[in-house]
């Protein structure tokens, strides 16, 4: 069985999403929405993947721009078996209420839309189970996805008692000319915790975490500091194989010259990968280390791409298109060029 998926909010995330959902053979993008003819526009129609836009009064800039679309949002959600949400942060609640809901279409949102949107906040290595057969999910943010798949599974393994981490956040996202900081360190917000903790609590619930974040002035990635202290006795070799294990996560190695950020996407770019995306989470093998019985570690999260194969993993789950979150994950990985399965 092949689904019908609509992609409305065709920006740095939903581009990406769409790319990956063509990869699966369970599932299909039958169209994505435009709010404007942008290039965006133009590449998505190269790719084979129907335009349609999302009000009746935007239509005529496309067709002034010499673009022909196959309709408006609601022709598509009409067609579709679930729609991958990815407008800008609140849009999906505006969404949900006057298209989704009333027409009954499950909808994937993403993580800048509050956790309320959803039946559930997803992570696929942390809670695929509780997903399956919901009418909305939300897929938690960059920052959060990044928590969650390297503190689940040594929860899984030690029990963790406590968490502090620090969030060092890019400002903007590369393409985001308007944003800064230009020239600052910003505490954001200056007062503790930072919203990430809580988020990671609508995965994890009963997680002690707290989180501090500040943004700063690059675009590439995000990075975290993450300090732990767990249940039982880990060594950092059984710390490192967790992670050496696990989907979706990367050891890099300063050694190997993987000293920053840039390093990490240059690395990303050499792999070939799409727009040099780095899907998983870049964990520093060096920085894991074990003092007075407490874990620390440093990682890197490409914030415009790791949420994407999350994404594929929500929709399998929605549909019910499989119960296995492991044979889901490897799916999805496998077809992404992921990790394990390079
Ligand atoms: P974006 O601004 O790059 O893309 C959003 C797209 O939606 C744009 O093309 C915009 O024109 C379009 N749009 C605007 N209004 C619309 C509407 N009413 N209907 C349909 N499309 C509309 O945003 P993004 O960075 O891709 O973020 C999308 C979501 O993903 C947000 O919830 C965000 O918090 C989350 N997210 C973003 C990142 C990131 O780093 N960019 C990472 C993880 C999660």
């Amino acid at each position: 069985m092949v689904v019908g998926v609509a992609l409305n909010g065709y920006g740095t995330v939903g581009r990406r999403v769409a790319d990956a959902v063509s990869l699966q053979d369970d599932m299909k993008i039958i169209g994505v929405v435009k709010t404007r003819p942008t290039f965006e526009a133009h590449h998505a129609i190269k790719k084979g993947y129907p335009l349609y836009v999302n009000t009746k009064e935007n239509r005529k800039a496309f067709s002034e721009a010499g673009i022909e679309v196959a309709g408006t949002v609601k022709d598509l959600l009409e067609d579709c078996d679930i729609v991958v949400d990815a407008a800008p942060d609140g849009i999906g609640m505006e969404n949900k209420q006057k298209l989704y809901k009333p027409m009954k279409v499950k909808a994937i949102f993403q993580g800048g839309e509050d956790a309320e949107i959803a039946q559930l906040s997803f992570n696929a290595i942390c809670n695929y189970k509780k997903a399956l057969g919901k009418d909305f999910l939300r897929v938690v943010s960059c920052n959060t996805t990044g928590l969650c798949r390297t503190l689940c599974p040594i929860d899984k393994r030690f029990g963790i008692k406590k968490v502090n981490a620090v969030m060092i956040r890019r400002g903007p996202d590369p393409a985001d000319i308007k944003k800064g900081p230009v020239n600052a360190i910003v505490p954001d917000p200056v007062t503790v915790p930072s919203h990430h903790g809580p988020d990671v609590n609508t995965v994890l619930p009963g997680l002690n975490i707290t989180t501090v974040a500040l943004k700063v002035p690059t675009t590439l990635m995000h990075m975290h500091t993450i300090n732990a202290t767990m249940n039982n006795d880990a060594s950092v070799e059984e710390i490192l194989d967790i992670f050496e294990r696990a989907p979706r996560i990367v050891l890099i190695k300063a050694k190997d010259g993987i000293k920053s950020t840039a390093h990490i996407m240059e690395w990303a770019r050499d792999l070939g990968r799409a727009r040099s995306d780095l899907n998983e989470i870049a964990v520093w093998h060096e920085s894991v280390n074990i003092r007075d019985g407490e874990l620390y570690y440093m990682q890197a999260i490409h914030q415009e791409s790791n949420v994407v194969p999350e994404n594929v993993d929500a929709i399998r789950a929605a549909l019910e298109l499989e119960t296995d979150p492991a044979v889901s994950i490897k799916k999805t990985d496998m077809t992404m060029g992921l990790k394990k399965w390079w």
